[in-house]
């Protein structure tokens, strides 16, 4: 729990400018007594994940952020398309492939519900 940034939600606007709102409303949501030095990921993060719900998922899109004090925080992106998700893989070559969301997060992963998804992704100070 923090008791200075409580948890908050914005459903992206789909198109081309959906990553750019994103870190925007990281600025206004973003704990600044548990996780400024997490920033530069969690701008990372939020633009992957919400580029690839815009791109690959299904409308509404939405991005929730929730500062866990210690524990770290949550980066959460929701779509209503169940299947997926398709990152972008990097790495040295096709058998070391990993994605940047792997790679940023201390921990991430996929909840599937009926009728949609959530990819959510956890970072530790
Ligand atoms: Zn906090």
């Amino acid at each position: 729990m923090c008791e200075w940034f409580p948890a908050a939600e914005s459903t992206v606007v789909v198109d081309r400018s959906a990553a750019r709102h994103a870190r925007r409303f990281l600025d206004d949501h973003w704990c600044v007594e548990h996780a400024s030095l997490l920033r530069p990921h969690a701008e990372l993060l939020v633009s992957e994940l919400v580029t690839e719900a815009v791109t690959h998922g299904t409308a509404p899109v939405v991005l929730r952020i929730e500062c866990e004090g210690d524990d770290g925080v949550t980066i959460a992106v929701s779509d209503r398309d169940p299947n997926g998700p398709h990152f972008r893989t990097v790495g040295p070559d096709d058998a070391h492939t990993t994605n940047l969301v792997e790679v940023l997060s201390d921990e991430w992963g996929v909840r599937t519900r009926p009728g949609g998804k959530t990819v959510w992704s956890r970072l530790v100070v």
